[in-house]
């Protein structure tokens, strides 16, 4: 690639626990990618340093230098505001209240940087590389350690008023049920993340239920991902069965809810959990979700898993840099 090529963009996925780099070039393939640990402890510096340090390493992998890279574009936790390129709030990043992201890493990096919203940037990587930009109105929900999702309508990404359109996973299900940890009860969140189908399985293994996840992991069932209830599952496991069954009941009835206020074209599931467990979990949301959709809303509408897993983040941010610096 010639010196002076600038085709090539960089896609950051920063998260409470890692930071994801993807260099990418114009027809949105990934050339290189990088992962790095947040550290989001040591403070807002040090985060900024290891973000600047986890692209260029992913440059460097690319075998491309910092001059050929056109733009870097970054999905990060909480609410942002793009045009000043502030980080407003981010509850997973300790610190993190109005910090400047973009004039930072510009002055490490002499490359012009772009932020959105993290659920934002993984639904805009899913519309345009997994549908190639098809769908008018999208939705993304994204299934992890929490849930989020991302709303493309009219063609175009909605933040809404306050920029925090999407917190899909503080919709309320359940009245009165598990604790949430925004403070409510009964969220989306609180009843089929990740997090909520391990809090489940672990006290229900403290009053003595039987699983083959202790068998797997120890009694203290240490290190639990979500790829263990997929095993478990094919290993006969019918309690882990049915936690996993209601997650998709509840992401089903979400999906509804969203279905009748907005009519997408496609509801697009991704993230971890759906990574795993897409087998065992796609055809009770569909099936649901048709169930509790307002006759007639939900007809012809598409539901899809993504098949993006992580690189969502990185090829939204890739979109993101390059939509920016045209
Ligand atoms: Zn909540």
């Amino acid at each position: 690639m010639a010196e002076n090529d600038k085709s090539s963009v960089v896609g950051v996925d920063l998260g409470g626990t890692k930071i994801l780099a993807g260099v990418f070039d114009e027809k949105l393939n990934c050339l290189a990618k990088t992962k790095l640990s947040t550290k989001a402890v040591r403070g807002v510096e040090a985060v900024i340093e290891r973000i600047a340090r986890c692209v260029r390493d992913a440059v460097d992998e690319a075998d491309l230098n910092l001059k050929q890279v056109r733009a870097v574009g970054i999905g990060a936790p909480g609410a942002s505001d793009p045009q000043s390129g502030t980080v407003l709030f981010a509850p997973n990043l300790p610190g993190w209240t109005d910090v400047p992201l973009k004039k930072l890493l510009e002055k490490e990096l002499s490359v012009p940087v772009f932020i959105e919203n993290d659920c934002n940037i993984q639904a805009l990587g899913v519309h345009e590389k997994e549908l190639k930009g098809r769908p008018r109105h999208m939705v993304g929900i994204f299934l992890g350690t929490g849930i989020g999702a991302g709303l493309i309508l009219e063609g175009k990404l909605y933040s809404g008023f306050n920029r925090t359109a999407g917190e899909i996973g503080h919709m309320v299900l359940e009245v009165g049920g598990p604790k949430c940890g925004c403070g409510n009860k009964g969220c989306f969140e609180a009843l089929a993340s990740r997090t909520a189908m391990f809090k489940r399985i672990q006290a229900a293994v403290k009053e003595g239920q039987k699983t083959l996840l202790t068998e797997m992991l120890g009694p203290g069932l240490e290190d639990m991902r979500s790829g263990d209830l997929r095993k478990a599952i094919r290993r006969g496991d019918k309690f882990v069965e049915k936690v996993v069954e209601e997650a998709a009941e509840y992401t089903g009835i979400a999906i509804a809810n969203v279905i009748n206020l907005l009519n997408p074209e496609v509801v697009v599931v991704g993230g971890g959990v759906m990574d795993a467990l897409e087998d065992e979990m796609l055809a009770i949301i569909v099936e649901t979700a048709h169930d509790y959709a307002m006759e007639g809303t939900a007809k012809d509408i598409e539901i899809i898993a993504s098949k993006l897993g992580d690189d969502a983040g990185i090829t939204g941010g890739a979109v993101l840099a390059r939509r920016n610096s045209k």
